[in-house]
């Protein structure tokens, strides 16, 4: 269900105009606002979930399956698969989670380890 106050379910319905990298039945994906990576993308499910807690694996395998076939795939597309890209859920408030629409941040383009070598 769309929540009226989400940014991410608004940018899933077209609310928000915005360049969809990937879009699936029950996922899409776009580019961070504020990129830490020369790729920084954002894959979110259409269906609002707030957190990684609220995800049933079992209820939700349709879109666990293609969030992550749709992340390898854009991987590819960006030339990123064979150099290597990091994936991260923040959850909730500690983690530093301040969108509460559940996504996946991919990350690539640059060396991600640290320290770096
Ligand atoms: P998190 O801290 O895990 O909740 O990450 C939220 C991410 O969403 C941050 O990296 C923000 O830069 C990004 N973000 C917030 N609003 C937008 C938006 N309208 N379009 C694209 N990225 C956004």
């Amino acid at each position: 269900m769309k929540h009226d106050d989400c940014v991410f379910c608004k940018i899933a319905s077209g609310e928000i105009e915005t360049d969809l990298v990937f879009e699936g039945e029950s996922c899409v994906a776009f580019r961070d606002l504020d990129p830490q990576a020369p790729v920084h993308l954002l894959f979110i499910p259409r269906e609002h979930i707030s957190t990684l807690n609220e995800l049933h694996a079992e209820k939700n395998s349709a879109l666990l399956a293609e969030l992550f076939s749709g992340m390898q795939q854009t991987a590819e597309n960006n030339g990123i698969s064979e150099d290597g890209y990091r994936v991260v859920i923040n959850c909730n408030k500690r983690a530093g989670q301040e969108v509460f629409h559940l996504h996946f941040h991919l990350l690539g383009g640059r060396d991600l380890t640290w320290p770096p070598g």
